[in-house]
This record gives C-alpha cells, structure tokens and sequence, in this order.
C-alpha cells in the first residue's frame, strides 16, 4: 500500500528521524494558515508548496514549487490544487491534486553548502536481505543516475540476525562524504530509518533528496513509503492511511470481493486461477495477437458467484472484445467450474456482449467441456492451450 508524501514523513517523524516540516492544505486558506503556523514554529518565512499525489517526479511536471511569501502561498496553492498533474510517472492524462503539503523551506537561499543524497530501503529479493540503497547524487534525477552512472549507486545489506550494525551506519555516512557534525548526524538518520522500516512493516522506503542543511543537519525532504500489504492487519494505524481516491477504482472493487485483478490497456479479458497461469494466459493472447486488458487471478473457488463477480469486473473495461477463462481444475473439479461459468452466464443475461472462450483443464475436463458445449450458450470451449489460441484469433479476427 502506498502512501503520500505527508503520511510517509508523520512514520518516519514517529520514529525520530529528522524530517522537513509540514503542513497538509485541502484549499488555499487553510495554505495560507499552514505557513502563518510553520513561520511561528520554524522561523522560515518561505514555504514549498507540495502536490499530494500517489506519483514522483513532482517536482518535474510543477508540482513542487516555493513561495517567497503569504501571497505566494495562496496563489501556488491555488494553482496546484485542482490542477491535473502530469509528471513522468503519471499516465498522459496526469492525477487530479485534492491536497497539498504546505513544508517549511530548507534551502536557505543562495546557499552552496547544502547537498541532496539518495536513500532507499528495500527488500533484495535475489539475497532475502534488506538493503540501504544511496548515492551522493540525490535531487530529481536519479532514474539518469543509475542508468548512465550506476557506480555512484552503492548498496548495504543488512543481516537480518545482527539488524544494521554501528559501523555499516559509519560507511554509508562516510561513502556520502561527510565529516564531523554532519557524519554523525547521518549515522544517526540511517539507523533511525532502517528502524523505522523494519518496525513499520514498510516493503519500501524512498528517500530523495536526503538534505544536508548548512549547518549540517541531515533531514528527509521527501519521503515515499510503501507498506507491506500483508502486514496491514497488524498496522491498523498505517491501513487508515490508505487513500482510495488514489487508486483504480475498479482495482479496489475487485480487492474488496477477494479479486487479484490488476487492469491493463488490452483488449481481451482474462480470468484465471492462480498467478503462474495467468502470466501463462497473457502470453497466449498476446501470441494469438491480442494484448491482455487484465490480469484476474480468482483464486482457489471458481464457483458461479465468484465467476459472476469476475465477469461484472472484466466487463467494466470497455476495451475488451473477448474473454479468455482459463481455469485449471485441480482441488476443484472442471465439471463444477462449467457449471459455474453457465450459471454466472444466465444470471447475467444482456450484460455479456462479448464472446468468451473457456479453457479447462484437469480433473473433468472432458466432462466439462461437454456441459459448455451443450449450454446453449455463446460459449467456445477449449481443453488444450493451443486451441484457445486460436480461437481467441478467431473471435479478434471477426
Ligand atoms: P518529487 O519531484 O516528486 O520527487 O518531489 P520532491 O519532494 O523530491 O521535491 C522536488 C524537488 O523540490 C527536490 O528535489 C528539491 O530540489 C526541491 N525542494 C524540496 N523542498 C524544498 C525546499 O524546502 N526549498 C527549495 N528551494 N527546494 C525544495
Ligand atoms: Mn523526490
């Protein structure tokens, strides 16, 4: 699950690491009193002006922006929020801006002493460790960074028996070139970090930039966190965090009845069990000339309700002409499944204007081919991969 700007820096403030300040503003007024109350805590008359969107590169489509003054602040609040923000992470149409983080300002002007790193923390899949992943070439650019330069990118991985040991701190702050006051202020932000992911079941951590100030404070300018979705049940204080609006809404209806679904640009539907054969199921269409507009993972019970569940949700994607079931019936008899897929199909009359080819295969599968053939219905049956190629060809060439 991801998190905003504001609700990553709140986890990473809770546990003690120092963060850039800030305030969250729904309009204009409440911008303008969010910076008359970080001038009264901070000092700072000047303020960046933030766009809370599930989204990086802000900063590049005109989503960050400073203000010199209270004027300032209520007219680039004004500006952002409402505004569609296109950034290179954001499809072309961009994210709608409902809320901005109104933050103290930490570049103090004219000033050649502060510098921005790059920090991350993350799961290494390839070695089951956690590492801390950073670079003296923080800011707005780093995806360049470790395309063109990835030797300035260095890696710290963390034994998970002994946790992040004092002198791996000392490397990562030594390897960023720091000395004295800055030197131990950046060992101290690591270890509170990598605290701060372990404890907050965090699967990501992306800090960039990582400021040192001119007088030599290590802080977190910006902060994307993302927490393990497995963890959220024992983290009820992050699962309130989610923010729906930020997510495909057909992706959260599908969550909320039990659906793997994960919407994609193509033209033909999928509904599969298990996550190794849908991969498979992608393929094929894309073989047979398609493009996948999904990826449906029902699961273990391919019943008529769970099958009429999955329908409803493929068929809200205009873009697909066909759907491809494709089912292995293991623990769960074929015979049932086509029962359930001829079910689903009657209680759904009108609502299915697409053909839809149904592979099955497994325990039944003959017998079950039978039940869809004999349905009456607009349903091609297929038992082996290749023949539901090919007829996903056909109905795409018709
Ligand atoms: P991103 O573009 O989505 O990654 O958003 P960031 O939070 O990283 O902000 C983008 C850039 O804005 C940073 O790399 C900084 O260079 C700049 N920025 C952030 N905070 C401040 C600030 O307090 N003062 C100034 N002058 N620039 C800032
Ligand atoms: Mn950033």
């Amino acid at each position: 699950m991801n998190l905003h700007e504001y609700q990553g820096k709140e986890i990473l403030a809770s546990f003690g690491v120092r963060i850039q300040r800030g305030i969250v503003a729904h309009n204009a007024n409440e911008a303008v009193a969010a910076a008359k109350k970080l001038t009264e805590e901070t000092g700072t008359g000047w303020h960046v002006i933030k766009a809370q969107v599930h989204a990086g590169g802000r900063g590049k489509g005109g989503g960050v922006k400073l203000a010199k003054n209270l004027k300032e602040v209520e007219e680039i609040a004004g500006q952002i929020i409402g505004m569609n923000l296109i950034t290179p992470q954001t499809s072309a149409e961009g994210k709608y801006v409902s809320k901005v983080l109104i933050a103290e300002d930490v570049y103090y002007p004219g000033d050649s002493e502060t510098s921005e790193f790059y920090m991350s923390v993350l799961l290494n899949r390839g070695t089951g460790r956690n590492m801390i992943m950073y670079s003296t070439e923080g800011g707005m650019d780093i995806e360049q960074v470790a395309e063109e330069t990835p030797h300035l990118i260095f890696n710290e991985e963390i034994d998970p028996a002994t946790g992040l040991l004092p002198f791996q701190a000392r490397k990562i702050a030594f390897n960023l070139g720091l000395t004295g006051t800055a030197f131990k202020e950046m060992t101290k932000f690591v270890a509170s970090l990598y605290k701060a992911y372990v404890e907050s079941d965090s699967s990501m951590f992306e800090i960039n930039p990582v400021l040192k100030t001119s007088d030599d404070k290590i802080m977190a300018v910006d902060a994307k966190v993302s927490i393990d979705d497995n963890a959220l049940f024992r983290r009820k204080e992050y699962a309130a965090m989610r923010d729906l609006s930020e997510e495909n809404p057909v992706e959260v209806e599908a969550g909320e009845v039990g659906l793997n679904y994960v919407d994609l640009d193509g033209n033909v539907g999928c509904m599969v069990n298990g996550a190794g054969l849908a991969m498979a199921t992608m393929d094929l269409i894309k073989m047979a000339g398609g493009e996948p507009a999904n990826f449906l993972d029902v699961g273990g019970t391919a019943d008529a309700k769970r099958v009429e569940e999955a329908f409803r949700i493929i068929l809200k994607d205009e873009a697909v002409k066909a759907i491809l079931v494709n089912i292995f019936g293991g623990i769960v008899r074929c015979d049932r499944v086509a029962n359930g897929i001829v079910e689903a199909y009657k209680n759904m009359g009108d609502a299915i204007k697409v053909p839809i080819i149904v592979r099955l295969q497994g325990t039944n599968a003959e017998l079950a081919k039978e039940i869809i053939d004999n349905s009456g219905l607009a349903v091609h049956s297929a038992v082996q991969f290749q023949e539901a190629a090919d007829k996903v060809k056909d109905v795409l060439a018709a």
